[in-house]
C-alpha cells in the first residue's frame, strides 16, 4: 500500500464518481481531503460519509471549475486551513450531449471547453505557483481514450480530453525541475454516473444491452470500477512516484491497443 498519510490533496469533481473513489480511497490511506465540486448536496455527503468511515480531515468547498475565480478560492482555501498542497487530482469533467460534428449544439460546446479545458487549465495556473514554492507536488489530470482517438458523436469531448493530454506534457516540462511531476489518466469505459448516462444517450430503451455490447468490445470483457483508477491515481500522486512525468496513461483493460 502507498503511504499517504497527512499528505494534502485537492479532488475536484469530488462528490460522484472517479473522484469520489479516489476521495475514499485516499482517505483510507490517512491523507487530508479538500474536495472540490458544484454539487453542494452530492459533495456534503460523500465528505459526511468519508469522515465517518476514515475518520481524516475533510475540507469541502462548493465551486464550479470553469469560473477561474471560484479555482482561485478553493486554492485559497486549502491553503488556508491545510497549509499546502502536496496533490492535485484535476478530475472535474463533463461529456456533453452526443451528436455528429455538423450537427453539435454550440452552446453545449462552449460547455464542454470551459469545463474540461479550460476548468483543467485553471486548475493548474492557481495549484502550481503553490506547488514550485514547496519544491514539491504532483498534479493528475484527467483526459480518457477519447485524449488518445476519436469517439464518434463527441467531437468537444475528445478535443478537450486531447488538450488535456497536451497541457500536461507542458506543465511536465515547465515544472519537473521544481520537483513536481504532471501526469494524466485516460479512463476507458469506467462504471459511474457519467457513463450510465452515456449509454441511456445509446439506448434510452435498454442502456443495459448497449453497456454489455461495450463491455465485449474490451480485451477483458468487462467494464472497469472507479476503485481500479483510484489505486493508479494514488500512486501518480505519491511520492513513490519519484521519476513519472508528462504522460497520458491509459487505464483501459488494453482498449486503446485495439485502434
Ligand atoms: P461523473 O459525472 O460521475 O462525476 C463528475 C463529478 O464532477 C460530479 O460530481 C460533478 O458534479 C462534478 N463536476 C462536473 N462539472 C463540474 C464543474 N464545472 N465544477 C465542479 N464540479 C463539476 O463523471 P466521472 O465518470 O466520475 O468522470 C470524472 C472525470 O473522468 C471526467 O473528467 C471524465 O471526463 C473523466 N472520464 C471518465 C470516464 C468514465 O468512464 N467514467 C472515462 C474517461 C474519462
Amino acid at each position: 500500500m502507498i503511504f499517504m498519510k497527512d499528505k494534502v490533496i485537492i479532488i475536484t469533481g469530488a462528490a460522484m464518481g472517479l473522484g469520489q473513489a479516489a476521495a475514499e480511497y485516499l482517505a483510507n490511506q490517512g491523507a487530508k481531503l479538500s474536495l472540490v465540486d458544484y454539487n453542494e448536496e452530492e459533495l456534503e455527503a460523500t465528505a459526511k460519509s468519508i469522515r465517518d468511515t476514515y475518520g481524516t480531515e475533510v475540507l469541502t468547498v462548493t465551486a464550479d471549475v470553469s469560473k477561474e475565480e471560484a479555482v482561485a478560492g478553493y486554492v485559497d482555501k486549502t491553503v488556508e486551513v491545510f497549509g499546502r498542497i502536496d496533490g492535485f487530482y484535476n478530475n472535474a469533467g463533463i461529456e456533453g450531449k452526443q451528436a455528429s460534428l455538423v450537427e453539435y449544439d454550440l452552446e453545449v460546446f462552449k460547455k464542454v471547453v470551459d469545463i474540461n479545458l479550460m476548468g483543467v487549465y485553471y486548475g493548474m495556473r492557481y495549484v502550481l505557483p503553490v506547488m514550485q514554492k514547496q519544491g514539491f507536488g504532483r498534479i493528475v489530470n484527467v483526459a480518457s481514450v477519447g485524449g488518445i482517438r476519436g469517439v464518434i458523436n463527441q467531437t468537444p469531448y475528445v478535443a478537450t480530453k486531447h488538450a488535456v493530454s497536451g497541457m500536461t506534457k507542458n506543465a511536465a516540462i515547465e515544472y519537473g525541475k521544481d520537483g513536481i511531476l504532471t501526469n494524466a489518466i485516460a479512463p476507458g469505459a469506467i462504471l459511474t454516473p457519467m457513463v450510465a448516462e452515456a449509454f441511456k444517450q445509446v439506448n434510452p430503451d435498454d442502456p443495459k444491452a448497449a453497456e454489455t455490447e461495450y463491455a465485449q468490445r474490451n480485451p477483458t470483457r468487462k467494464l472497469g470500477l472507479p476503485k481500479q483508477v483510484a489505486s493508479v491515481v494514488s500512486f501518480l500522486l505519491s511520492e513513490e512516484n519519484g521519476y513519472v512525468n508528462g504522460q497520458t496513461l491509459a487505464i483501459d483493460g488494453g482498449e486503446s491497443n485495439l485502434y
